[in-house]
């Protein structure tokens, strides 16, 4: 098997992937009914909220559209607090949607500064809602969402937070920290191939979507809402990947999620370490670095796509590239959802053995 090492896909277990491949049942009947209500109960868990979550059949970034235009207007003021590629494609929707957008952008492998949103809160009054990223999977950084939501409940703003590579892996306890509209999506931490997106609705969200001018059709959540009541989905879902989450929900909650949170943070301190230990500096500053993937910068004469191949090529190991401003200068090592410290020892072991090839002079 393929050592599949990038922040989404990630690997399946057997009994996920078995799940996936039964037979059609009816989307309207009683089975899948059952099914969709125990699984909008465990998301919710793992949501750690009493909000409604959502079941979407799309791409994260169906999640990101459908919190961009269910709670705003055209002409209203968004604040994008972006500290990567993900946090400015959710801004850039919001922006094609018609929001006014004003961009609070750090470097990319730095995390946002709570005072500087507070200080674009206090400038611009006229901001109806934020847009924060949990954790930026092109630069590997997890925001401290704790004080950021805190400084965005303070001055009562909305706030959207792509939690797409952390919710289930990273400790988000949704309602604790007041987060109106949380995104995820299920090839990244949940264990399940790509095709759902996750997306949490608090009260105030709810009454932002009954005033909400935005276009909006497939991913009117005020139909998913009176859909999910009955177990349904207003469209046909993508029916084999929510049967393949509804084994990967239950086997989650057998390993117990604060366990699922330690282990992320285990995995991430051992690939840290051992990505230092080989001569490599890390993007993050380690306060801020992500327990979901690890972003290594290509110093000392490194060729970070030539290194993809080799691992690629010769160690059936597949990482990830830069993105954007980073693209050619990093690479990334994926370690979330079904994961094991064996699977980064091996990338590791073969890591050491491809630096050399891919041109690093240790
Ligand atoms: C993967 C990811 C996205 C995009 O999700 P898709 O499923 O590829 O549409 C958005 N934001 C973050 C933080 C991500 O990790």
């Amino acid at each position: 098997m393929q050592n599949l090492r990038i922040p989404g896909p990630t690997p399946c277990p057997e009994e996920v992937l078995t799940a996936m491949g039964q037979q059609m049942i009816n989307h309207r009947g009683p089975e899948m009914a059952a099914i969709m209500k125990e699984v909008a109960e465990k998301l919710k868990y793992f949501f750690q909220t009493k909000n409604d979550v959502l079941v979407l059949t799309g791409s994260g970034t169906g999640g990101l559209e459908a919190a961009a235009v269910n709670f705003l207007s055209p002409g209203e003021t968004v604040l994008s607090v972006s500290i990567g590629v993900f946090g400015e494609r959710f801004a850039k929707i919001a922006s094609i949607f018609g929001a006014k957008i004003i961009a609070l952008n750090f470097e990319h492998g730095k995390a946002a500064d709570p005072a500087l949103v507070k200080k674009a809160l206090a400038e611009h009054p006229e901001i109806k809602a934020v847009l924060i990223t949990h954790n930026e999977t092109s630069t590997g950084i997890t925001n401290d969402l704790k004080s950021l939501a805190s400084v965005v409940k303070g001055a009562g703003k909305l706030l959207m937070v792509d939690a797409i590579s952390s919710l289930s892996s990273i400790d988000l306890p949704v309602d604790e920290w007041g987060c109106d509209v949380v995104v995820s999506g299920s090839q990244k931490g949940w264990m399940v191939p790509p095709g759902l997106a996750f997306i949490s609705v608090s009260p105030d969200a709810w009454k932002a979507n009954a005033e909400s001018k935005m276009p909006r059709f497939y991913w009117d959540l005020a139909k998913h809402k009176a859909s999910i009541e009955k177990g349904q989905t207003p469209w046909t879902p993508c029916v084999s990947v929510i049967v393949a989450l509804h084994k990967a929900l239950a086997m989650m909650e057998k390993e117990g999620m604060q366990n699922i949170f330690k282990r992320h943070q285990k995995i991430a301190d051992f690939t840290r370490k051992g990505v230092k230990e080989l001569g490599l500096t890390l993007l993050a500053e380690e306060k801020y670095a992500s327990n979901t993937v690890t972003a290594v910068l290509a110093t000392e004469g490194l060729d970070p796509k030539k290194l993809l191949k080799v691992m690629r090529e010769e160690y059936n190991t597949v990482l990830a590239g830069g993105q954007g401003p980073l693209e050619g200068k990093i690479f990334r090592i994926g370690h979330l959802g079904w994961v094991t410290e064996n699977d980064i020892k091996v990338t590791l072991d073969n890591l050491k053995l491809a630096l050399p090839k891919a041109g690093f002079r240790s």
